[in-house]
């Protein structure tokens, strides 16, 4: 890749970052992804092949052949009810 697809910056560093994959509602943080990362904007581009991984992974966990390393509780709201409190 060249240049990034959002702000058309040309200087993109190789680096890792976390990545959150979601489908059906469901998510899986995965630590420590390599990506190419734009240091502009900061929009991070993967491989297909570390995609791929990171979906296998998702799917032995959701079909529980495999157990994460560990899980984490995440808060959920509704912006509407934001300043009822
Ligand atoms: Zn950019």
């Amino acid at each position: 890749m060249e240049q990034c697809n959002f702000c058309g910056n040309q200087q993109l560093v190789a680096t890792t970052t976390q990545y959150t994959y979601k489908r059906d509602g469901q998510y899986l943080i995965v630590d420590d992804v390599p990506c190419t990362q734009c240091s502009y904007c900061g929009e991070a581009y993967f491989e297909a092949r570390v995609l791929k991984k990171i979906e296998a992974e998702f799917e032995a966990i959701q079909s529980g052949k495999k157990q994460p390393k560990r899980a984490v509780t995440v808060p959920v709201e509704g912006f509407l009810e934001l300043d009822a409190a």
